[in-house]
């Protein structure tokens, strides 16, 4: 018999529980769009954020529940400028733990003119792989270039240009998120600007971006503001968003001049071109010795040339010169640090302790040294004004460039929390969350990635604010980050509890 009591009480209007497979409470959640914390919980089911509730809210039943109280909720970092494809593509490193443990969940490849030029082969071979972060793909003018017309120090025949464009085309149809150039790098040197506006405005026609390292960065070519120039004619003339890679003074001859790039590129953006730029939080970049010493003319067509023209006796003088010259921009001996090469005796070791050790000037142990194998080195070549007047620019955001050894590879992302964000309170943390995922995926035009959202992929972090550190410097340059405890992504829990899970959860995203 029923019960007579309940049959006369209005029944709760109780809609059914929804199933789902996550539950986020209580955290101190950052969205990737509002600067202040959100008291919010996050819903995840299978690969997406299904829903976003105020906090006690909701009728969900969840498999899990994360209670982040104390904790801070935000989407996962997306990294708009890495060199990770290598490690992506092995078999041991694919996980992109380097990435991972520094909340980033979302790697761009193809920078700087370089990468791969078939975009469609390398996302099939990158999912079969299994990749442990997303990857998206930019591709590279100097690839295209070098594809189709070598190393060749002139500009571009009408047939070649064809020619590379329907490289990019092709790439761009693929899933590329735009064209890279490194006009700085050979053979990207080479072009002349017409080349670049001809293929940006065919990225232009599929909504890509126009990525750029600047054609000098310093006072190596036409200058940091020049190459400033021409980047944002480029960018005008091929209507084309432009993204600045690693926006930096270069040299002492160029410190100061963060304040009259900052001008121009407001200028332009008033007049309507669209522009952003990335940047990584360290004074020293990163590069090859002989990319930073040596004359691009030395280096043009093969390696078995340029090693001829660095011993050929009626070149010397000439060459000497240069070297001395690119060694004195950026800012002498001292500044080039060794972080690595075959010969581990001379990694820690600066350029001028090394020529003191074999007893000769820079110039001819840097001559012998690009000789002898691929030296890596940290070049000590940033004012610290110049960095923090870049990085408190609405415009600008979190980026790596991570490559062996420079911590940036490690630590970029906790550094600038650390560094700018808690010590020098440069950036709130809201500023330094969007700066690192909402506005980075806005500019790459990735959709449904960088923000909780409904319907947004499960790309979410959890971190303590006040341990979510770097370990790595330039003496350990290859030492995880710490502090971050949870990382989902597209749904999956990839770091639990501060461990990784052995999943390779990454696609290749556009
Ligand atoms: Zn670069």
């Amino acid at each position: 018999m029923l019960n007579a009591c309940s049959e006369h009480k209005p029944k709760a209007v109780t809609k059914k529980p929804t199933p789902i497979d996550t539950l986020i409470i209580n955290g101190t959640a950052y969205d990737g769009i509002n600067l202040e914390a959100q008291t919010i919980d996050v819903a995840i089911c299978g690969s997406d954020i299904c829903g976003i509730y105020r906090q006690g809210q909701h009728n969900v039943q969840a498999k899990n529940i994360i209670d982040a109280r104390g904790k801070i909720v935000s989407p996962g970092f997306i990294d708009p400028h890495t060199h990770t494809l290598e490690e992506l593509y092995s078999n041991d490193k694919n996980h992109n733990l380097n990435y991972l443990t520094q909340g980033v969940t979302s790697v761009v490849n193809g920078n700087d003119g370089e990468g791969p030029v078939d975009v469609a082969k390398t996302a099939l071979e990158l999912e079969a792989n299994g990749i442990g972060t997303n990857v998206a793909l930019l591709v590279g003018h100097g690839s295209i270039r070098e594809q189709v017309m070598g190393r060749a120090q002139r500009y571009a025949s009408a047939e070649e240009l064809k020619e590379m464009s329907q490289l990019l085309t092709q790439a761009m149809e693929a899933g590329a998120l735009g064209l890279s150039s490194g006009l700085y790098y050979v053979p990207g040197s080479f072009a002349n600007t017409e080349e670049v506006i001809t293929l940006a405005k065919i990225a232009s026609k599929y909504n890509g971006i126009y990525d750029t390292h600047l054609r000098d960065e310093s006072t190596f070519n036409i200058g940091f503001l020049a190459a400033l120039d021409e980047a944002i004619h480029i960018a005008d003339t091929a209507d084309i968003h432009l993204h600045l890679a690693h926006i930096k003074a270069l040299g002492v001859d160029v410190w100061g001049q963060s304040s009259q790039a900052i001008e121009k590129i407001n200028q332009a953006q008033a007049k309507g071109v669209s522009i952003s730029a990335d940047q990584y939080p360290w004074l020293a970049s990163g590069t090859k010795l002989r990319s930073a010493v040596m004359p691009k003319w030395v280096m043009a067509d093969s390696k078995q040339a340029f090693h001829q023209r660095l011993n050929d006796v009626s070149l010397a003088d000439k060459l000497r010169a240069e070297i001395q010259e690119n060694v004195r921009r950026r800012g002498g001996p001292t500044s080039l640090l060794i972080t690595a090469f075959k010969d581990s005796e001379l990694v820690g070791l600066n350029l001028a302790e090394v020529a003191k050790m074999r007893q000769q000037d820079a110039v001819t142990t840097a001559i012998e040294l690009v000789q002898e194998g691929e030296v890596r080195v940290a070049s000590f070549n940033m004012s610290p004004t110049d960095v923090e007047a870049f990085m408190i620019q609405p415009w600008v955001v979190t980026s790596s460039d991570g490559t062996n050894g420079h911590p940036r590879k490690f630590a970029s992302f906790p550094q600038k929390y650390q560094q700018y964000a808690i010590k020098k309170g440069l950036l709130t943390l809201g500023e330094f969350i969007n700066k690192s995922s909402g506005q980075t995926a806005n500019l790459l035009g990735l959709k449904n990635r960088g923000q909780l959202t409904e319907g947004y992929k499960a790309d979410i972090i959890i971190f303590d604010a006040d341990n979510f550190s770097p370990n790595a410097d330039f003496s350990n340059w290859n030492k995880y980050s710490s502090g971050i405890e949870q990382v989902w992504l597209n749904g999956q829990n990839v770091i639990k509890d501060g461990k990784y899970q052995q999943k390779l959860a990454g696609k290749f995203v556009h």
